[in-house]
Formats: C-alpha cells, sequence, structure tokens
C-alpha cells in the first residue's frame, strides 16, 4: 500500500506544477488524472463524438484503452497504444474532456486505473474528486485554490511564454465554465473533502507554494 496524496482543486490553480515539483522532491510518483479524461475527450474529438452526448461516448469506451506510463518520472499517457501526451493539452480537449467527465460511465471506467496506481505507488494525485472519491483514506488530502482571475493570468503568461497570443477574457471565460461545469456536474463534482486543508494560491508565487506544501505534507505525514 503507497501513502497517497490527494491534491484537488478549480482548473489553473498550478495543481500540476505544483504537485509534480513536490512529488519530485519527495520521490512520489506525480499522476495528473486530468491527462486521463482529456485522452477520452480527444478520442471523442478525432472520431467525431459529440462529446455532450452521453450515450454516444458511453459506446465507445469499450474501444478505449488508456494507460499511464512514466518515463524518467515523466508521465506519458497511452490512449490504445499512442503516446498522446501533447496532444491532449490542445486547448479543444479541456472543454472536451469538461464535457466527458461529468458522464457518470467515463468516472467508473477510468476509477480503477486511479485507484491502482495509488495502491502500488507512493503518489501525489491530482485532479477534482480524489480527496472526496478517488482517494477517501489518503494520507493528506489538499484543496488547492486561487482567483478565477489569477488563474486566467497564470495561463496567459504560460501561453504567451510559448509563443502564443491568447486572449485573457476569453481564458478567464472558459476558466469559470469549467469551474461551473466541475462543480455543478452530478457525478463526482469538484468540492473540498472534509478533512482536505484548503490552500489559496492567488498571492503566492510557485516557489512560496511548493514550499508551504511541503511543510504540510511533512506535518501531516509526521502525526501518521
Ligand atoms: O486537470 P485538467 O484541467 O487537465 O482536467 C481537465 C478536465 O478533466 C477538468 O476540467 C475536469 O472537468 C476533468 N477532471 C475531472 N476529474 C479529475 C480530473 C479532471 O473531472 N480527477
Amino acid at each position: 500500500m503507497g501513502i497517497n496524496i490527494a491534491i484537488d482543486g478549480p482548473a489553473g490553480a498550478g495543481k500540476s506544477t505544483i504537485a509534480r515539483a513536490a512529488a519530485t522532491k519527495l520521490g512520489f510518483i506525480y499522476v495528473d488524472t486530468g491527462a486521463l479524461y482529456r485522452s477520452i475527450g480527444l478520442y471523442c474529438l478525432e472520431k467525431g463524438i459529440e462529446t455532450t452526448d452521453e450515450t454516444a461516448v458511453s459506446d465507445v469506451l469499450s474501444d478505449i484503452n488508456v494507460e499511464l506510463r512514466y518515463i524518467d518520472n515523466i508521465q506519458k499517457v497511452l490512449l490504445n497504444g499512442k503516446d498522446v501526451s501533447e496532444d491532449i493539452r490542445k486547448p479543444e480537449c479541456s472543454m472536451a474532456a469538461s464535457n466527458v467527465s461529468a458522464i457518470p460511465r467515463v468516472r467508473a471506467f477510468l476509477l480503477d486505473l486511479q485507484q491502482k496506481m495509488a495502491k502500488e505507488n507512493n503518489v501525489i494525485m491530482d485532479g477534482r474528486d480524489i480527496g472526496t472519491v478517488i482517494l477517501p483514506n489518503a494520507e493528506v488530502k489538499i484543496f488547492l485554490t486561487a482567483s478565477p482571475e489569477e488563474r486566467a493570468n497564470r495561463r496567459y503568461k504560460e501561453l504567451v511564454e510559448k509563443g502564443n497570443n491568447p486572449d485573457y477574457n476569453e481564458l478567464l471565460a472558459e476558466i469559470n465554465q469549467r469551474d461551473y461545469n466541475d462543480m455543478h456536474r452530478k457525478t463526482a463534482p469538484l468540492k473540498q473533502a472534509d478533512d482536505a486543508i484548503l490552500f489559496d494560491t492567488t498571492t503566492l508565487d510557485k516557489e512560496s507554494v511548493v514550499e508551504e506544501l511541503l511543510s504540510i505534507i511533512s506535518s501531516k505525514l509526521g502525526d501518521k
């Protein structure tokens, strides 16, 4: 049985950057569960399946195989054997992932894979329902958040650094839409677990967040 650290929170709160850095320091595997929903979203986009069509998406799940591999501790996502780690980052995959993630059969389809990873390894797993549904017994649970404006701002800077020319208002609208979808879906909505620690990073830089996160983790693990 591995040590399990669950990090949940809304889109763009910096969960992946922070969780990855903390996992490297702790020698844990970092599991980005959003990548799983993105892979299903990508599959549907490629096949021309409407990602909000619950029946159509549910019907193709039997044709989908998603695997996680770790190469030098970097997560790779394989969709039917093909490495889609880059493709799933395309902006259209964000909304597709958000749409398919509201479908109960999609969530059930991805449950075992996530729980198996956590059983066999020491993991920091990030997502929306890790502390509430996937790993309710995780040793440490953190709910990482930041204001929507700050999250849009971080995403804006990230895209500019990659040479893109994003529209801030569009990014903010997408973040607000994804927050709404994630918090209002019937199955496994985004919410803070009762025993999770709320960590608001709005005014903090990445280094301070990682430092603070490591200190929360070590004090929680020290209590065990
Ligand atoms: O974390 P990321 O932004 O890559 O996730 C993409 C989408 O996948 C989210 O907007 C959310 O709807 C969904 N998701 C989820 N549960 C998770 C991880 C992601 O519903 N554990």
